[in-house]
């Protein structure tokens, strides 16, 4: 390709929503282009790479005995009441009627599709197991869509259904999909960890997380070094304090004018944050009720563990206002679960620990000394996010927390969706039994964005050569002079000639301005053919380390293919 004919639309500065290394690059190397909040267009250099990425997760898709499909985004909203999940998806999904009044959705994922496909192709239970994916757009009206292809509303999701006969065979299939992950994202070059999850919106029972490490990745993790334990902060639960055998103390009322937070109370009593127990009451909006969660006060509550104790949704979840609060007997900064009408939530370790202090659901009052069982009760579970230091619950080991980007997730479904859809096989014995059901996902353009998250530097990106939108660029230092463009054009043909993805930037710039770009692009390989062109000498770049060496043309070819054909 010659760079002349190519829409090369590098910025010397990325517009100012842009707030993440890898998001301003995009934007800055001309890789996409952003028309409407969380909806991007890929420009030619983006869309090479996006497709090396969808090739390298199909072939592996491939060789593990998954079948590509192509769905529609449209959805009938009659199969998302079937399966339940019309009113429980929420806000972010995306619906729409037609002129006679039918009612839609974009998909932001494709469970009903699958299910429904699987119910109506598959008759025999010789067909089983199957496992079918697509890599396709999706759409969520994500309340903040942000760090550009990171959340977006429309983005590209590779997801997969697997169906088998029975939970033996789903474990297998969950297996397969686990080492296909792994298999991607090795060779995607990712920095990556695979987590214990949350089910969430999805539903089912069993899940791990696919998480690129970053510091500006949206999900905690937690990990144990000793035992190999890791999950997402959403999910991960610690090894559980001892009952302290402490003698319970006295109730007692205390007046604390004005000191709402736990901060405050703890410096005004002079007490460890620990010591005290924080109370938050939520509008369930599911179930159309008050409930109140207590946790330790250092802590904070885990909105995603407190939903699943109590069938709510986090979607539907909000902290309850004021006037609410007063509807329970209490007072907003002052709320505790002594006397308080609402179902209550304890975490485990307020449970078990003695004389904490807590709102006395009285303005400017706090109680000293309060015991769960004997001042308050509720349901006792664990609602808290783990932290650093907290311990492993496997091994008791102290864990480690990082930051990392959510680029895939794997589900058991089970019969989650077989069963309200209908889904079944026959089998042996001659009974209409549901197929049991995995669902995989990988977010393919939030995968392209993490490869640039964890490969740049202050110059721009540096692409790993498979997923490259070109492995090298040829350029002539002066487009003008007659021995380099000769030179560059030979090169540049005999790359090309050698199957490898070449540009010759045929450009008439400043050496310093092609220069730039090509880092600003980050194409692995460069050739300049500057002063020595007519002795066929040319200098030679790598990307990565920004190494420079002067090299025979020759031995610039043959490292630039030997490259290629190592990929
Ligand atoms: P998140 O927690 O980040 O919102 P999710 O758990 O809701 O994601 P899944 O339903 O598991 O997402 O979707 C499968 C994959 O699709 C995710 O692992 C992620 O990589 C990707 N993905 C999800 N939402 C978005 C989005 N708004 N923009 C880009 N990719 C996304
Ligand atoms: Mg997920």
């Amino acid at each position: 390709m010659k760079a002349s004919k190519m829409l090369i639309s590098t910025l010397k500065e990325a517009p100012q929503e842009a707030k993440i290394a890898s998001h301003v690059l995009l934007l800055r190397a001309g890789m996409i282009k952003n028309e409407v909040a969380g909806v991007y267009n890929y420009l030619p250099l983006g869309l090479r790479a996006l497709k090396k990425v969808e090739n390298i997760i199909r072939e592996e898709m491939d060789k593990s005995g998954a079948i590509e499909i192509s769905c529609s985004a449209i959805q009938p909203k009659e199969l998302w009441v079937e399966s339940g999940r019309w009113m429980k998806y929420g806000p972010e999904l995306m619906r729409f009627k037609d002129r006679h009044e039918r009612e839609f959705c974009l998909g932001p994922t494709h469970e009903e599709i699958f299910t429904s496909m699987a119910r109506d192709l598959i008759k025999s239970s010789k067909q089983l197991p199957i496992n079918m994916y697509q890599i396709q757009t999706k759409y969520r009206d994500e309340l903040r869509p942000r760090f550009g292809l990171m959340r977006g509303r429309e983005f590209i999701m590779k997801d997969a259904y697997s169906f088998d006969k029975d939970e033996e065979g789903l474990n297998k299939s969950y297996d397969v999909m686990y080492q296909t992950y792994s298999n991607i994202f090795s060779r995607l070059g990712l920095h990556y960890q695979a987590v214990l999850a949350d089910t969430g919106n999805i539903g089912g029972n069993g899940s791990h997380q696919f998480m690129a490490l970053s510091d500006v990745g949206e999900s905690e993790i937690v990990y144990c070094d000793s035992c190999g334990y890791a999950a997402d902060v959403e999910k991960a639960s610690i090894k559980e304090i001892e009952e302290e055998k402490v003698e319970m103390l006295p109730l007692e009322e205390k007046e604390t004018l004005n000191q709402r937070t736990i901060e405050e109370i703890s410096s005004f009593l002079g007490i460890d944050p620990k010591k005290t127990a924080k109370t938050i009451i939520y509008h369930d909006f599911v179930n159309n009720k008050l409930i109140a969660a207590v946790v330790r006060g250092d802590r904070e509550i885990n909105e995603i563990k407190l939903c699943n104790e109590s069938n709510s949704n986090e979607n539907y979840l909000e902290l309850a206002k004021d006037e609410e609060i007063l509807s329970l007997g209490s007072v907003h900064g002052f709320c505790g679960p002594h006397g308080l009408k609402c179902d209550i939530y304890v975490d485990i370790e307020v449970a078990r620990a003695k004389n904490l202090v807590i709102g006395a659901n009285k303005l400017n009052y706090h109680l000293l000394n309060a015991n769960y069982g004997r001042d308050f009760t509720g349901k006792v579970c664990d609602l808290k996010k783990a932290v650093a230091g907290d311990l492993c619950p496997i091994c008791g080991k102290p864990m480690k927390q990082e930051r990392g980007i959510e680029v895939g997730q794997i589900f058991k479904l089970q019969t989650k969706y077989s069963v309200p859809m209908k889904c079944t096989y026959v089998n042996e014995k001659g009974e209409n039994v549901p197929m049991v059901m995995g669902c995989y996902g990988i977010g393919v353009t939030r995968t392209l964005q993490s490869i640039v998250e964890q490969y740049h530097d202050d110059f721009g990106i540096k692409w790993p050569l498979n997923t490259a939108p070109y492995h090298a660029v040829v350029v002539p230092v002066n487009a003008k002079d007659q021995d380099q463009m000769n030179l560059a054009n030979d090169i540049y043909e005999q790359l090309l000639a050698s199957g490898v993805e070449v540009i010759l930037d045929d450009r008439d710039e400043r050496p310093g301005f092609k220069f730039k770009d090509w880092e600003l692009i980050g194409i692995p390989f460069m050739v300049v053919c500057g002063k020595k062109a007519n002795e066929g000498i040319v200098e030679f770049k790598v990307r990565e380390t920004l190494e420079k060496v002067e090299l025979a043309k020759d031995e610039a070819i043959s490292k630039i293919t030997q490259a290629v054909k190592s990929i």
